[in-house]
C-alpha cells in the first residue's frame, strides 16, 4: 500500500513528452514550419495540455467531498493565445482573467461567463461595470476598489459572485518578484496590518453579497508548504467570517495558483495529486463540502508543453567560447535572458533534419538575434556542439515564454503551432509579418511629428 502510495506520488517522469516533442521537432523541419526562411517557431504539445487539465480536474475531484463545486479557472496571462483558451474549455477548465485584453481573450475563446473570475490589481470603474453586468466573478483587490464596487452595487448593477483578495503575508519564495505574500505585496488587503483582518471580516458583516474569498500566495520559487500556508489562512479566516456573520455567508474559497513548475527535467513534480494531497492534509475542512472552490493555475498547466525552436544561424568562437546565434532570445524568453540566475532553461539540441544531437560534449553559449551581449539563453552551458543550420530548442517554455513577445529589435512575433499524433500540426497564431510590425510602429502616422503645423488642432 504505502509503495503504491509513493510510485503514485512519483508523478510522471515525462518520457512520453519528451518523444512527443522529439517527434514534433523532426516534423516541422520535414514539413517546412522550420527552416531558413522560418527560423524560429513555438511548438505546444496538444496531447499534453489535455493530459495536465485531466490530472487537475483529477486531483481534486480525488480529494474533495462528492458534489463540491470545484472551478479550476487557468490563469490566462501565463499563455494568452485564444485556441489554447478554447481548448482548456473543452477539458472543463475556466479563465482567471487580469486585464480587459485578457477578458477579452476569454471571450473571444467562448469561456462562459461563470467560469470567468477577473481579479486584476487596477480595475477601473468600467472594467468592474462590465464584469458585474456580465455577471463574472470579481475579487476586489483592496478597500478603494469595494468603495467602486458598492456604488455599481446599489445601482442594482450586479449578480456576480464578488470577493476580497487577502494577502496572508506568509512571506516570499526565491523569486522575489513572483512573491504575492510578502510582508509589502502590492496584492490585496494585507491580512496582518494593524487593524486589517477586522476590517476585512466588517466588510463581509455588512456585505452580505461578498461570498467569495481569495488569496494567491505566489507563482515559480515558492514552496509548496508555504503555498499551503497561505490556503490554511485564508481557510481560517473564512471560518472567522462566518462565525461571527452566523452563518455561512462565505461560500467558494479561491485558493490562486501558484504550483511551482521544475524546470530541471522532464519530469512533472510536485503534481496537482501531490498538492491536492497536502491540502487536504494540512487543512482539514477545506474539502468537507462546505466551500465550493476556485483554483488558478497558470504555469504548471501549460509550461511543460510548450517548445520554442530556432535555427542556428551562425556557430562561432569567441576568446575560444563557442557560441551558437540563434533565433530565438529576449523576444522570446525575456525572464531567461534578463534574469537567468532565477529563470534557467534546458536546451535541447537537433541536427539540420530536427533529429536530436548526439555526439561529444562541449561547453558554449546559446545566444539570440538581439543587439545586446546580454542576449544568450544560455552561458557556458555543457551540450552537443551547435553548428551552423543545427536547431536549438528552448524547453518548458509554454508559459510566460513565446507566448508574451518582447518587441526588442522589431523582432516579429513568432508563429505558434500546436501538434498531435502522427506529425499533424494547427495554427495556434500566425507569425507575425514584418508589415505588421511597420503598422503596429506608426507607419500609418509617418507624417505625425513633421506635417506642417502639427499640433496645432
Ligand atoms: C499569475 C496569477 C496566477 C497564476 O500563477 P501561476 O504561477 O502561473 O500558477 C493565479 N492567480 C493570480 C491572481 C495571478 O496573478
Amino acid at each position: 500500500m504505502g509503495a503504491h502510495i509513493e510510485a503514485e506520488d512519483a508523478g510522471d517522469d515525462g518520457a512520453g513528452r519528451a518523444a512527443r516533442r522529439d517527434e514534433a521537432v523532426r516534423a516541422a523541419v520535414e514539413q517546412g514550419l522550420l527552416g531558413p526562411g522560418s527560423p524560429i517557431v513555438g511548438l505546444l504539445d496538444v496531447t499534453g495540455i489535455r493530459e495536465s487539465a485531466a490530472e487537475l480536474r483529477a486531483a481534486f475531484a480525488a480529494v474533495v467531498a462528492p458534489g463540491t463545486p470545484v472551478l479550476h479557472a487557468f490563469a490566462v496571462k501565463a499563455t494568452p493565445l485564444v485556441p489554447v483558451l478554447r481548448l482548456l474549455r473543452e477539458e472543463g477548465v475556466g479563465a482567471e482573467v487580469a486585464s480587459p485584453g485578457e477578458l477579452a481573450l476569454a471571450r473571444a475563446a467562448g469561456m462562459p461567463v461563470e467560469t470567468t473570475v477577473l481579479d486584476s490589481p487596477a480595475k477601473t470603474p468600467a472594467e468592474l461595470r462590465e464584469a458585474l453586468s456580465l455577471g463574472i466573478a470579481v475579487n476586489a483587490d483592496n478597500p478603494q476598489e469595494l468603495d467602486r464596487i458598492d456604488t455599481l452595487m446599489r445601482s442594482g448593477a450586479g449578480r456576480s459572485p464578488l470577493g476580497i483578495r487577502v494577502n496572508p503575508q506568509v512571506g516570499g519564495g526565491s523569486i522575489e518578484a513572483l512573491s504575492t505574500a510578502t510582508a509589502t505585496s502590492k496584492f490585496g488587503v494585507a491580512l496582518r496590518d494593524e487593524g486589517a483582518r477586522e476590517w476585512v471580516v466588517q466588510a463581509y458583516l455588512d456585505r452580505p453579497w461578498l461570498t467569495r474569498l481569495h488569496a494567491h500566495t505566489g507563482s515559480q520559487g515558492i514552496p509548496l508548504s508555504l503555498l499551503a500556508r497561505g490556503v490554511a489562512e485564508t481557510y481560517a479566516l473564512a471560518e472567522e467570517i462566518n462565525r461571527r456573520a452566523g452563518r455561512r455567508q462565505v461560500d467558494t474559497l479561491d485558493i490562486g495558483g501558484g504550483l511551482p513548475v521544475n524546470f530541471a527535467s522532464d519530469a512533472t513534480t510536485p503534481t496537482y495529486a501531490q498538492y491536492a494531497r497536502m491540502l487536504a492534509r494540512e487543512v482539514p475542512g477545506l474539502f468537507d463540502g462546505r466551500y465550493g472552490l476556485v483554483t488558478e493555475f497558470g504555469r504548471s498547466l501549460l509550461a511543460k508543453h510548450g517548445t520554442v525552436v530556432a535555427r542556428v544561424e551562425y556557430a562561432k568562437t569567441s576568446g575560444g567560447r563557442a557560441v551558437a546565434v540563434t533565433h530565438a532570445g529576449v523576444q522570446v524568453a525575456a525572464r531567461t535572458v534578463y534574469a537567468p540566475g532565477s529563470w534557467p532553461l534546458r536546451i535541447a539540441a537537433y541536427d539540420e533534419k530536427g533529429r536530436p544531437k548526439e555526439g561529444p560534449v562541449v561547453v558554449q553559449d546559446v545566444a539570440g538575434p538581439a543587439c545586446f551581449a546580454g542576449d544568450l539563453l544560455a552561458e557556458g552551458r555543457s551540450m552537443p556542439l551547435l553548428e551552423q543550420g543545427d536547431y536549438a530548442a528552448a524547453l518548458d517554455t509554454g508559459a510566460y515564454y513565446f507566448a508574451h513577445h518582447y518587441g526588442y529589435n522589431s523582432l516579429v512575433r513568432p508563429g505558434v503551432y500546436g501538434f498531435g499524433p502522427g506529425g499533424r500540426f494547427a495554427v495556434v497564431r500566425r507569425a507575425q509579418t514584418v508589415e505588421e510590425v511597420v503598422a503596429e510602429s506608426g507607419g500609418a502616422e509617418v507624417d505625425a511629428l513633421t506635417r506642417a503645423g502639427w499640433g496645432v488642432p
